[in-house]
């Protein structure tokens, strides 16, 4: 039916006077009078066909039935446009088709919704009917800058003599970041695969089998409750090198992610990226994955406030917490009824309260102003550098607490401010995090990235007598990239020496005989000749909305799940019948 193809968007000013086969679906059809118009879409774009019903009476009545979304075959002749019919929209806007064949390949029902608008598009219809939401040219942009990034990322890497190479996807369970989604063995009663939350240990493994660089764009999942910017199953592209230190790693990972950006949206990113250690970003923006697109600083006031007679500062202090405020020099701009939504707003932080006053021209008004004593006034004036009109926000509560909020409060009045600004790709290694926390509830330390990260080498001793008050004093060799606020990917040099491991599953409080029967070829394998490696995994997902400046992590995976993790479009998951049950040796019980 079609000995050579042209592609709608393709066609040319070469091509002027020359006959061509064109594909595709009709993204609008107008009659005036005798001259039908079509837009013909595909992949490439769009290109406008003509018929003239005095000259082609029959193509012109095969082209008067179509409707938007027909799928047609169409050949005619390629011809310039008079100055005066030229469409600047469109990319082959000064060339048309006259058509003499048309064909209805097949006929379409009416759309759903409109698929020419990049307005608002209720996001569950667009699930449901996804193939006709990837019609729409936002969508078919997202598709192709998603293709032309990992196209990228393989010659990139394969270039730097990276490797890819599968791993499985039917694994051990191994839960211990987050909940593994499990699949039943029928072969193996009662037995149960996890699948990847990440190919962490098989990449590790191919660095003892001497692949000495390793990539893989690959799916993970993890079975958590689902955010904004989460997804059950998202795309990784995860790499492990042998024989390197973090410099290296944070070298290839800047090359690569600037080869991305050039090869996504055609922008150049200046490099190397900052850098920040993670107790730098804590104590300046309360969170490890800073936005360094604006200011807004935070500020630790414990040591002026220490002997405040405002009983809530010094209560904090005295159960071990801290008193860190967020000055924000608004002129005056911050209303009474802003302040009390934020003070609403601070509560799903765990916040009690916000205090708060407001510096004018060397007053200090408002709030808990009366509370300030004129040394505290002094001390916060200079170490704030307060002048003109500034609304100091407070917290003083459990470290975490503080930062949670204020870095929170931080990015709420950043927007609503309007101090940020939306052109700009901020990139920033966080580097230097702290090897573990302490969960005071469970009274147990938990690995900050991952078991298998290795401390500083200065620092391994400090794991013997560690206590909750030290585990920040103890940092790993572990490293964040960050953009615009949202960690885009992390890694660390690992451990490949089998007593440090040890170590390390002691702290975890993972008795040998349960790191034996989880990780054992792990373990088994760092005996034989392991090299030294690190790696890290970048988020395909993170990265692509961000640069192309999506809202929603949904509107860069082509079928991606909801909140609630369905599939509008198939409607997965779904119940099975009793016999798939059986066979399996399963029975579902009402919770
Ligand atoms: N496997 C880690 C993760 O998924 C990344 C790494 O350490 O390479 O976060």
């Amino acid at each position: 039916m079609f000995t050579q193809r042209t592609y709608c968007g393709e066609v040319n000013d070469s091509q002027a006077g020359a006959r061509v086969q064109l594909g595709g679906w009709v993204d609008k059809m107008r009659d005036l009078g005798g001259i039908i118009f079509i837009e013909l879409r595909d992949v490439s774009g769009i290109v406008q066909v003509v018929v003239d019903s005095s000259k082609n009476p029959d193509v012109a009545s095969v082209a008067d039935s179509v409707r938007n979304e027909f799928c047609l075959r169409v050949e005619g002749t390629v011809r310039r446009r008079s100055a005066e019919t030229v469409n600047p929209a469109l990319k082959t806007g000064t060339l048309e088709v006259e058509a003499d064949i048309i064909e209805v390949l097949n006929p379409s029902l009416t759309p759903p919704f409109p698929l020419d608008t990049r307005n608002s598009i209720n996001e569950e219809l667009r699930l449901q009917y996804r193939y006709l939401d990837l019609r729409r040219e936002e969508m078919r942009e997202t598709i192709l800058a998603r293709h032309r990034a990992t196209q990228v990322i393989r010659s990139f890497l394969t270039d730097n003599r990276f490797i890819e190479i599968e791993t499985p996807i039917l694994n051990k369970s191994t839960p211990e970041g987050a909940r593994d989604f499990l699949v039943p063995s029928r072969i193996n009663r009662g037995m149960f695969y996890a699948l990847p939350q990440s190919p962490q240990l098989f990449k590790q493994i191919l660095m003892v089998s001497g692949f000495d660089r390793y990539f893989q764009v690959v799916k993970c999942f993890r079975d958590e409750d689902l955010r904004n910017d989460r997804q059950p199953e998202f795309t990784q592209v995860d790499m492990e090198l042998s024989f390197v230190t973090r410099e290296t790693v944070i070298q290839i990972i800047e090359g690569l992610v600037a080869a991305i950006v050039k090869e996504t949206i055609g922008q150049a990113v200046e490099l190397p990226f900052p850098r920040m250690s993670y107790d730098e970003a804590m104590a300046r923006y309360g969170k490890d994955a800073p936005d360094t697109r604006f200011g807004l600083e935070l500020a630790d006031c414990g040591d002026i406030l220490k002997n405040s007679s405002f009983n809530v500062f010094s209560a904090a202090l005295a159960s071990g917490g801290i008193i860190k405020c967020l000055p924000v020099q608004d002129e005056g701009s911050i209303s009474r009824k802003m302040i009390d939504d934020y003070t609403e707003y601070v509560k799903t932080f765990r916040a009690k309260g916000l205090p708060y006053f407001r510096y004018r021209d060397g007053a200090f008004e408002g709030g808990i102003s009366k509370f300030i004593s004129e040394t505290e006034r002094a001390e916060l004036s200079a170490k704030l550098g307060l002048k003109g009109s500034v609304l100091v926000f407070f917290a003083s509560d459990r470290e975490n607490v503080v930062n949670d909020t204020l870095a929170n409060l931080r990015l709420k009045i950043g927007r609503d401010l309007n101090l940020i600004d939306e052109n700009r790709f901020n990139f920033l290694w966080v580097l230097d995090f702290p090897l573990l926390e302490y969960d005071d509830e469970e009274r147990r330390y938990y690995a900050k990235h991952h078991m298998f990260t290795t401390p500083k080498a200065e620092h391994i001793g400090l794991i013997d007598s560690l206590t909750p008050e030290t585990v920040n004093e103890v940092k790993a060799q572990a490293y964040d990239i960050v953009l615009n606020g949202v960690e885009i990917g992390g890694g660390s040099i690992r451990i490949h020496n089998t007593d440090v491991q040890k170590k390390m599953f002691g702290v975890l409080g993972i008795s040998e005989e349960e790191a034996k029967i989880k990780f054992s070829f792990l373990l088994e394998a760092l005996k034989y000749g392991a090299p030294p490696h690190g790696g890290i995994a970048l988020g395909l997902d993170r990265i692509i909305m961000l640069l192309l400046r999506r809202s929603s992590i949904r509107d860069v995976i082509p079928f991606p799940k909801t909140q609630k993790g369905q599939c509008m479009m198939s409607d997965a998951p779904s119940p099975v019948s009793p016999a798939q049950l059986r066979e399996l040796s399963i029975k579902v019980v009402d919770k």
